[in-house]
């Protein structure tokens, strides 16, 4: 038997992060935890890295370190805030590094982890959607290992093993539609931020809630899937599947189609990254078909939900066209979270921004980060009351 392995968790006050300190929790002694973070929420982090011993603790919002410092006074833990301390503490060489954090926020963590040539297990799809080719780069030439968090990548990933990317006719990601899959355009114009973060079947922060709610989710994960297994979009298609069982499916030449199954619980996936590539316990429950009972599937309806075609097309654009998408999106929904915008202006704000031309495309990390910067300015602009 080895020693424990080294993990940082990037974005550990969240859904995903409490799931992986979960499974952490569960298997203490397989793990030494070198670095936890989290925006501002300072007790919360501070209690969480006390918990697990980890070396450092870091706040993003440097206002917030004060109060970092004060809770975690006499631990011994480092306490730092901070752009720069985020991207030292994702720097430190952990064995595994959980990109956990919500947004293009996490981008520079995450390529500093990338960097380093370790495991990388990504959540932060926005991270990817926004860098596409200059994070792919990166992995290639640090040799990073970088294994899908969300759970219809890791589905994917799990699906491909042993066989020839070459061979695959088509990936299907599942989707579950949202708990607005069967609303009208018109009760969806109406729909309020409660109403939006309130999954059917999965419980997640509220960006990505209503990323689900809008269907942007499932276009973000197009793009992340274009650019995790490079089959083309054309061989990328998505499938409503309300009971979000089926995770995603690949099917080869042959008329073989593999799926991966099970609850939805995200400590699967998760488990699946944190163990690669063997397996893990989790103590979700097993999967019970009968008492399921039905798996339907349909076709999603782009006329209702706009979000998926403006992915694919953003996907076959190329270039600047995703970081504009998600950096418009991430815009919209905290304006709608916040009540200023009705739900259905989200991904018409996301659409305006784009059809007002691209900058050049990105080759560096900072390139994405001015990209995204520009975008966010303008879909403020767009947002701003008609007078
Ligand atoms: P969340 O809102 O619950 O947690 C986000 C974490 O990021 C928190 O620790 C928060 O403190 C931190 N954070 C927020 N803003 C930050 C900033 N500006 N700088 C640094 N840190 C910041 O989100 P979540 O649901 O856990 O999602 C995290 C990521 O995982 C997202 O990219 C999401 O799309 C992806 N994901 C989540 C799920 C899920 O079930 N929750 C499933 C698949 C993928
Ligand atoms: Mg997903």
């Amino acid at each position: 038997m080895s020693g424990p392995r080294t993990i940082s968790v990037l974005g550990a006050t969240g859904s995903i992060g409490a799931s992986t300190l979960d499974l952490v929790r569960r298997n203490r002694d397989a793990w030494d935890v070198v670095a936890l973070t989290a925006n501002c929420q300072a007790k919360e982090l501070a209690a969480l890295a006390r918990e697990f011993g980890a070396a450092v603790a870091v706040v993003a919002d440097e206002s917030c370190l004060g109060d970092l410092r004060e809770a975690l006074a006499g631990s011994g833990i480092e306490a730092a805030g901070g752009a720069g301390a985020l991207v030292e503490a994702a720097s430190r060489g952990a064995d595994v590094t959980v990109a956990a954090i919500v947004g293009c926020a996490g981008l520079a963590p995450t390529m500093a982890a990338i960097e380093q040539g370790r495991t990388v297990a990504l959540a932060n799809k926005e991270a990817l959607v926004s860098a596409g080719e200059v994070m792919t780069a990166a992995v290639a030439r640090s040799g990073a290992t970088l294994l899908p968090v969300d759970s219809e990548h890791n589905a994917i990933f799990q699906c491909l093993v042993g066989n020839a990317i070459e061979d695959v006719r088509w990936i299907t990601l599942t989707a579950s539609g949202g708990p607005f899959r069967d609303w009208s355009l018109e009760r969806l114009h109406g729909a309020t931020p409660a109403e939006a973060v309130k999954h059917p079947n999965w419980s997640m922060g509220a960006k990505i809630s209503v990323d689900s709610a809008t269907m942007m989710n499932k276009g973000l994960e197009f793009i992340e899937a274009f650019h995790l297994f490079p089959v083309g979009v054309e061989r990328l298609r998505i499938i409503v599947h309300p009971q979000s069982i089926v995770h995603s499916m690949v099917e080869y030449r042959d008329g073989s189609t593999l799926a991966q199954l099970g609850p939805s619980d995200m400590r699967v996936p998760i488990a699946s990254a944190l163990a690669w590539p063997r397996r893990m316990d989790t103590p979700c429950a097993p999967l019970d078909l009968a008492a399921i009972g039905e798996l339907t599937f349909r076709a999603p309806d782009e006329v209702r939900f706009p979000a998926t075609r403006l992915a694919r097309e953003a996907a076959v654009a190329g270039g600047a066209a995703a970081a504009v998408l998600n950096a418009a999106n991430e815009v919209a929904v905290a304006a709608f979270l916040d009540r200023q915008i009705a739900f259905t202006r989200i991904v018409q704000c996301a659409e305006d921004v784009l059809s007002r031309g691209l900058p050049p495309a990105p080759a560096s990390l900072d390139e994405v980060v001015a990209i995204d910067r520009e975008a966010r300015i303008r879909a403020r602009e767009t947002m701003e009351p008609v007078r």
